[in-house]
Order: C-alpha cells, then sequence, then structure tokens
C-alpha cells in the first residue's frame, strides 16, 4: 500500500502519564502504517518541561503559530502533590495548555462524541453540542477583598495620562466581600473572531449568551463587540446557511435543553467552565470530549479534554493492561491531519482523516468498548469490554480493511 504523503509538518505536542502510553500506540498503529507521517516534535512531558525551564512549551505554542496545525497529548499540570511526587521538579510550572493558550490568544471549543449506545441524558440531544468557552479575565482575573469594618468601597480607574474615573460600589454597614473583575476589548474581540471562523468552517449556527439585561456595560459589551464582528461575517453565514444567534443565558439554558443540538454554544469564561461540564456529562463523559483551540489568525490545536488519567498509568506500570479511552485523542489526531490536508490541499490527508474516525465508531458502535463506555452504556446493548491496546488493534484492522482494499 502506498502510504500518504504530507507537505507541511504538523506540530507535535507529546505528554504525560497514560495519555503519553497512548499516544504512541495510535501513532504506531493507526497513522505510521498509512501517513508518510511529518511532524516537528515537542516533548510537553512534565520531565522535560522542568528541564527546559518550560521554554519547550513556548517554542511548541510559536511553531505552532507559524506552521498552524497542532496536536497535544494530555500533560500534568503540577500541584504541591506532583511536587511531592517528583521531586526533581524547580519550580511549580504553569499549565501547559493556559501557556499555549495565552500565546495563541484563542478559544476552546469542547465538542462531544456520540456512540450508539451511550444515549445522552437529555433525549432530544441528536447531535453535539459545541461548547466555545472565552479563555480570558473575569472571575478568573478577578481580585478579592475581605473586609470586617463599616465603610465604603470604590473602584477606581487611572490612566496612564492621569485622568481618573472613580464609581462607588457599595456602602456596607458590617464585614463584608468585594471582587473587582476585568477584560480587554481585544480579548472580548478575537474571541468574537475565533467563534464566527469556527462556525464557518465546521457549517454550524452560532449562539452567544450573557446576562447584559443585569450587568449593563460589562455583559453588554461583549454583546456590543459580537455584533460588530458579525457585520463582516454576516454574508458568508447567509452563503453557507447558517445563522448567529444571541440571547440571554438563562433563555439560552431553556432553549439547549430542550433542541436537538448540532450547533457551537459561545460562553463567557465562567459559563463556559460550568456549561462544558454539564454539556459533556450529560452526552457520556469527558474522554469523549474532543477540544480544539482556534486562534484569530486561524491556526489551531487539536486534544482530548480529559488529564493524563493517572490510576491507569499506574496500573500500567504494573504491568496490567488498562482499557483506558483513546477515542479522544484519536480525534485529536483525525482532526489535526484533516485540518493539514485542506490547508495543504492533500484531499488524500483529508480522507484519511475522516477514515480514521469512521473506523474508530464502527468499532465502537459494533460493540467493542473501553470499560468506561460499558459502564455508561443502556444495559441490554451487547458490548465487550477491552483493553485500550485491543482497541486500538480492532480499529487498525478496520483501516487496514479500507486501505489494502484499495
Ligand atoms: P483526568 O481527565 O485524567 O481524569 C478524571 C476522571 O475521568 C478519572 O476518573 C479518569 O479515570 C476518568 N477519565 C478521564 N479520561 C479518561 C479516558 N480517556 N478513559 C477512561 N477514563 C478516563 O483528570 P484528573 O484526574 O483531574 O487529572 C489528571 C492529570 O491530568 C492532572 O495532573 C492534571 O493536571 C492533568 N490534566 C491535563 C489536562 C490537559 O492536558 N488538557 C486536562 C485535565 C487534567
Amino acid at each position: 500500500m502506498q502510504k500518504i504523503n504530507m507537505a507541511t509538518p504538523l506540530v507535535e505536542m507529546d505528554g504525560d502519564e497514560m495519555t503519553r502510553i497512548l499516544w504512541q500506540m495510535i501513532k504506531e498503529l493507526l497513522i505510521l502504517p498509512f501517513v508518510e507521517l511529518k511532524t516537528e516534535y515537542y516533548d510537553l512531558g512534565l520531565l522535560n518541561r522542568n528541564r527546559t525551564k518550560d521554554q519547550v512549551t513556548v517554542q511548541a505554542a510559536l511553531a505552532a503559530k507559524e506552521l498552524g496545525v497542532a496536536v497535544k497529548c494530555a500533560t500534568i499540570t503540577p500541584n504541591r502533590q506532583r511536587m511531592e511526587e517528583y521531586p526533581e521538579l524547580t519550580q511549580m510550572w504553569n499549565s501547559p495548555n493556559a501557556t499555549i493558550r495565552s500565546i495563541m490568544d484563542g478559544t476552546v471549543f469542547r465538542r462531544p462524541i456520540i456512540v450508539n449506545h451511550v444515549r445522552p441524558v437529555v433525549r432530544t440531544w441528536e447531535s453535539p453540542i459545541t461548547i466555545a468557552r472565552h479563555a480570558y479575565g473575569d472571575l478568573y482575573k478577578a481580585v478579592d477583598l475581605r473586609t470586617e469594618e463599616p465603610g465604603s468601597c470604590e473602584l477606581l480607574f487611572t490612566a496612564d495620562s492621569g485622568r481618573q474615573e472613580r464609581l462607588l460600589v457599595q456602602r456596607a454597614d458590617g464585614p463584608a466581600v468585594w471582587q473587582a473583575c476585568h477584560n480587554y476589548r481585544s480579548s472580548i474581540r478575537s474571541f468574537a473572531r475565533s467563534c464566527f471562523q469556527y462556525a464557518l468552517d465546521t457549517h454550524q449556527d452560532l449562539w452567544f449568551s450573557t446576562k447584559d439585561t443585569i450587568s449593563k456595560t460589562y455583559d453588554g459589551e461583549f454583546k456590543q463587540i459580537f455584533e460588530q464582528e458579525y457585520s463582516a461575517f454576516s454574508p458568508a453565514f447567509k452563503r453557507a446557511g447558517i445563522r448567529y444567534f444571541y440571547t440571554l443565558i438563562d433563555d439560552a439554558v431553556a432553549r439547549v435543553i430542550r433542541s436537538r443540538g448540532g450547533f457551537i454554544w459561545a460562553c463567557k469564561n465562567y459559563d463556559g467552565d460550568v456549561m462544558s461540564d454539564m454539556v459533556s456529562t450529560a452526552f457520556g463523559s469527558l474522554a469523549m470530549m474532543t477540544s480544539v483551540l482556534v486562534a484569530p489568525d486561524g491556526s489551531t490545536e487539536y486534544e482530548a479534554a480529559h488529564g493524563t488519567v493517572t490510576q491507569h498509568y499506574y496500573r500500567y506500570l504494573k504491568g496490567e493492561k488498562p482499557s483506558t479511552n483513546p477515542t479522544a485523542t484519536i480525534f485529536a489526531w483525525s482532526g489535526a491531519l484533516k485540518k493539514r490536508g485542506s490547508i495543504d490541499q492533500l484531499p488524500d490527508l483529508v480522507r484519511f482523516g475522516e477514515s480514521l474516525e469512521q473506523a474508530c465508531l464502527d468499532t465502537l458502535n459494533n460493540g467493542l468498548v473501553t470499560k468506561d463506555l460499558f459502564q455508561l452504556a443502556e444495559q441490554n446493548a451487547a458490548l465487550h469490554p477491552v483493553s485500550s491496546e485491543e482497541l486500538l488493534e480492532a480499529i487498525a484492522e478496520r483501516l487496514r480493511q479500507k486501505f489494502d482494499s484499495k
């Protein structure tokens, strides 16, 4: 069989623990036999991040911007417990995802992968709902204050020119808590552009919701910037037969629950945090969520939404064959290959990405599943729980049948 050629390399970001093991298996069984794979490899494993003082993460993100398409394995974000587990760590390094997100200035889109035996909890949902979460500011960059005495709290803005704006937050008669948060108009604009672009790329309607009836200035700014940005995209939306729809977040929740799915729901940072967990749980599991980071310049990074599945890794180290679900990581690879193929105008590479996804879905729908899916499945489904390796072998066999018969 002739392998499929690539023109431009993918930026490959390797990771940690069980997902690092799956990464290697996916490459060996599902990609290298079929594709003359070209990648620019960055090892984002925790120890290499430590060795390079985290410069490898920065270099990988810059490469993703330059080459346009990246695929990332899940990585450990160190916390206190990890500092004890890895005594060689010289610093509690930042989350690689946060570093990459801030360099690419991107928006994260999370989309569930649906299989036959795991029905969404919401029975009307027929197609995936993609959550687009603004990844900067609001609660996540807020400053908090706790006070004991009666008094007044003010918000004071001092411009570099020296001009000041002052606003009374509240007069408190006793102990109180306070919070101030911010966002940049440029970040909201990038968020809006990424959402409109992704809606066009994936041919889906875009919904956006805030609480601008209460938060007239802050949320009102989000609403207005989306409207301004939409004016440039609206002809392309009309041509594509898709629509942009703004509503209040409470109305959006009611409509989402009664919907059939099949659209993108853009949310502010906190709303996106909560709603993406709600949507992934209601669709099945975190192990079936793909995640795509899209920058306003169009560069894209694909990954699974889940973490490094630590417990499975420790069982793997003891010689067990864990049943870790590789689906979302496979879809990260297929998404990146399809995107690379479409940018480089390589239809064979796009078709390979599609075939890889289909082979994965056919294998799962035919009853070979990992244990997490087995536990979630409807009880009468005739399913066989298998290890990750067995599942990947079965997917590879389907791919071989498809490509060898050509
Ligand atoms: P996790 O996603 O690894 O696991 C959460 C739960 O979901 C566990 O019960 C796990 O068994 C289950 N699960 C997740 N993915 C699964 C899969 N593919 N197959 C079967 N079961 C699966 O998250 P965690 O335990 O909170 O974190 C573990 C490590 O991952 C941490 O060090 C964290 O920093 C890192 N993490 C990385 C990313 C990322 O790189 N994008 C995201 C989240 C967490």
